[in-house]
């Protein structure tokens, strides 16, 4: 089996969304019957991303193995609708740990082992290993940070040497951006031509530039760009802002970009078949019926769009779902120390059809959460709770109803006595001794779900598997005095006997999951609890 390579590489500067133009271009690729993986390196010295500051980085996305990945390894799931695990992740640290490591088993036989070539070769070998396992047609693969930089310049150097050693199945796309000042109002190409010449310092040259800006490029611009970055007119691609990012594929598709791939690779053309991603694409703007969605949580100091993608999982399964039911999305951030500072603001959660608490760790805003929860379950306003919002729904229930008053998670409140969200003893050990990179109940787990209940109802399954990342549990002392008053326990991970999922009794629709469900979630395939949210607010 003939494998190929694109390499995504980024120009100008970081942001411009380098991740969805490799998750596009996979599609695009598939949606002509190719089979594609991804690869996600960032050239950060963290093993992984779990601890790195959302604020900072963004969402951590949980595979399957239970790795703590960048949130474009979730862009690639949702494209490509295939679940990656940790080898299609790899980070500067973690290509280091493994030649470290081999270099003490003897492995290198005695030789001196160098930065170069020992570190790229390992890059190497992890990209061909991703490939084979997931018998791909084509790997895409994104190199995080931008050319001319420090950091990946051995992220590079690998992919240049793939393409030394096999010029004919590797090919490298330059995703750029083209400013247009506002006193000149004109779309500028000089700091892409200056990108390509970086990147041709590296001994690369780029095979297509995808250039990013606020507009449509025109004509001129294209040829411009052509004859000074040495790139054939048709593979200078436009990449304007759009509404939506799953526009994006459909963009590349009106401008040839797959047939053009197919040609450089030498593959037979194939029909493309993009129907359906793009009648999902277009309920948001077609839909009449707006489903409203207030988020709880604390607010990060930096607005919106850091908010956006420290929850970008969570937001795309709430997405998914409302369009999987053709009605269109309003998402409101909503702060929850406001309820702290001015409790009578409660009521405005009134207003929403539902109200999400996505997962969360610490301590700052919590108060204002649980009394968001409060209201929800007093007023039967539909809640769905992720992870610290299923355990926090649990704390709220036991003070409010149980009538424990200092009832907490000991995240929180360490000495509370009514723990009823606990550390398990390994746990308890972690925390003792400060290790804390990937030490959490990580990644996929079984539950066993309880017949007739709304949550069984949903999955239409009996045992389930959803990704975990937690450290803290449901207390399961108290198992027996929330079932009495009404909380169900409907998911428990069957080895174990932890509580997955509690639901309560009389009311629209409330659970709380101790998983992340967002993580399975697809743009095509919405999570079936995420759906049964929405079909809650809609009524
Ligand atoms: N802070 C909680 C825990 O560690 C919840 C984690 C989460 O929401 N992802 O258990």
């Amino acid at each position: 089996m003939k494998h190929r390579y694109i390499f995504v590489v980024g120009g100008v500067m970081s942001g411009v969304g380098k991740g969805v133009t490799t998750a596009s271009i996979g599609k695009i690729l598939q949606s002509r019957g190719l089979s594609v993986t991804a690869i996600k390196i960032d050239p950060y010295v963290n093993v992984d991303a779990g601890t790195m500051n959302p604020v900072e980085h963004g969402e951590v996305f949980v595979t399957d193995d239970g790795d703590e990945t960048d949130q474009d390894m979730g862009n690639y799931e949702r494209f490509l609708e295939t679940d990656l695990t940790g080898i299609n992740y790899m980070t500067t640290g973690r290509v280091y740990q493994t030649v470290i490591e081999k270099e003490r088993n003897l492995e290198y036989k005695g030789k001196c082992v160098e930065v170069v070539p020992h570190i790229p070769l390992e890059v190497i070998r992890r990209i061909k290993n991703a490939t084979q396992i997931a018998k791909a047609d084509v790997t895409m693969v994104e190199v995080g940070g931008t050319v001319g930089e420090y950091q990946n310049i051995l992220f590079l150097e690998a992919a240049r040497m793939m393409h030394l050693e096999d010029p004919e199945n590797v090919l490298f796309v330059l995703v750029s951006y083209l400013p247009v000042p506002k006193h000149l109002g004109e779309m500028k190409t000089k700091p892409t031509q200056y990108a390509t010449r970086t990147l041709n310092s590296a001994g690369i040259h780029p095979d297509f530039i995808v250039c990013r800006g606020e507009q449509f490029m025109d004509k001129p611009r294209r040829e411009k760009l052509s004859v000074f970055c040495n790139v054939k007119p048709e593979a200078v691609i436009t990449a304007p802002d759009v509404p939506s990012i799953y526009d994006i594929p459909a963009l590349f598709e009106s401008q040839g970009l797959s047939t053009t791939i197919l040609k450089k690779f030498r593959i037979k053309p194939r029909a493309t078949d993009l129907r359906t991603w793009k009648a999902m694409a277009a309920v948001q703007s077609a839909a009449k019926r707006t489903v409203k969605i207030g988020v709880v949580g604390k607010y990060f100091a930096t607005g919106d769009y850091t908010l956006s993608d420290s929850y970008i999982s969570v937001i795309e399964a709430l997405k998914a779902a409302a369009w999987g039911h053709k009605v269109k999305i309003q998402l409101d951030w909503i702060n929850s120390e406001d309820f702290e500072t001015n409790p009578k603001s409660i009521v405005r959660l009134k207003s929403y059809d539902g109200i999400l608490v996505p997962g969360g760790f610490g301590t700052r805003g919590i108060e204002g959460i649980i009394a968001a929860i409060r209201y929800c379950r007093e007023k039967k306003v539909p809640y769905f709770g992720l992870c610290y919002g299923m355990q926090l729904a649990c704390v709220e229930f036991a003070r409010h109803v149980l009538g424990k008053t200092t009832a907490h998670t000991v995240e929180v409140d360490e000495a509370t006595i009514d723990p009823i969200i606990h550390v398990s003893p390994i746990q308890l050990k972690n925390i003792r001794e400060n290790r804390y990179g990937g030490t959490m109940r990580l990644g996929a787990f079984d539950c066993k779900l309880k017949p007739g209940t709304r949550t069984a109802k949903a999955y239409r399954a009996s045992i389930i598997s959803e990704r975990h990342r937690h450290r803290y549990e449901f207390n399961n002392d108290y198992a027996a005095a929330i079932e009495k008053k009404g909380l169900m326990i409907t998911g428990v991970n069957p080895g174990s006997g932890l509580v997955e999922i509690v639901e309560l009794k009389n009311h629209p629709f409330f659970i709380g999951v101790q998983f992340h469900p967002e993580f399975r979630s697809r743009p095509l395939s919405p999570h079936p609890l995420f759906k049964a949210f929405i079909a809650a607010a809609l009524k």
